[in-house]
């Protein structure tokens, strides 16, 4: 994978309260560290509730670990009276370095369209964040065929407007909906396949150079065992892992695959 640095990135979701994710990223950190883990060739980010972000904040940097972590959402406007919304400014000021957009239970639940997802993009890179842009095809659409225009009609949605440059720092995630918590993995050619015409997708609509360094990852039902593999595709550049985030020596081994 060149001059891409894999990620390994924890989606926890609606799980753990900020006491437990204190216990959880320490844990983490050990196992880690047992194993003298290299965060530079393999970076390591968990993405907690909001409500914890505080609290793995104050963890981390008092400790000096290099385990960064990022929000799971964020709103699409700056401040104001947007009752319940969390801005990009606030991610930032609590030391994130990631946000989600886009990610299919936010489309799903929550009926987030394109041209939301290319709003809080936007917001989360003006306020200095990295989004991992998430797309995916569900299972009807991957029965028909479907699945890789789908993905890039996503992505070319939620990129729009963008500066090569902002292109070039963000991350994005194929995550098939019908992999997602299913237990049901995508092969390593599934992912590829998807993952390869992305990085296509964007050698025509931006450039060649920005295409060779945009991370682009997997995420659907990923496990320990089935890291490896999916690592090895060219295209692959890390795992979005919700599930088995939640379990240290689960994501310890993902973050692990090379051993
Ligand atoms: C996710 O929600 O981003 C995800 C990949 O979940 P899981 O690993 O549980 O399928």
């Amino acid at each position: 994978t060149g001059a891409r640095t894999p990620l390994m990135a924890g989606n926890w979701k609606m799980n753990i309260n900020h006491v437990e994710a204190v216990h959880l990223v320490q844990k983490l950190s050990w196992t880690l560290q047992d194993k003298k883990h290299d965060f530079e060739r393999v970076e390591v980010a968990v993405l907690p509730p909001f409500t914890d972000l505080r609290s793995v904040q104050t963890l981390v940097d008092g400790d000096r670990m290099k385990i960064r972590y990022g929000a799971q959402d964020v709103s699409k406007y700056d401040a104001g009276a947007y009752t319940g919304e969390i801005s990009a400014a606030m991610l930032a000021k609590l030391g994130c370095t990631y946000v989600l957009t886009g990610h299919s239970e936010r489309r799903q639940y929550h009926h987030e369209d394109d041209a939301l997802v290319n709003a809080k993009t936007v917001k989360a890179l003006e306020a200095g964040l990295t989004p991992i842009v998430c797309v995916g095809e569900g299972l009807e659409i991957r029965k028909a065929d479907g699945h890789v225009d789908h993905c890039l009609g996503q992505l070319d949605a939620a990129l729009a407007g963008l500066k090569p440059d902002d292109v070039r720092k963000l991350v994005i995630a194929y995550e098939p909906v019908w992999a997602i918590g299913t237990g049901e993995v995508a092969t390593p050619e599934d992912a590829q396949e998807v993952i390869a015409a992305i990085r296509s997708r964007i050698e025509e609509t931006i450039s060649p150079s920005v295409a060779d360094s945009v991370r682009i990852l997997y995420g659907g039902s990923v496990k320990m065992a089935s890291a490896g593999g999916i690592m090895a595709q060219p295209d692959v550049d890390g795992c979005l892992v919700g599930g088995a985030s939640l379990q240290v020596d689960e994501f310890a081994g993902i973050c692990r695959y090379l051993d």
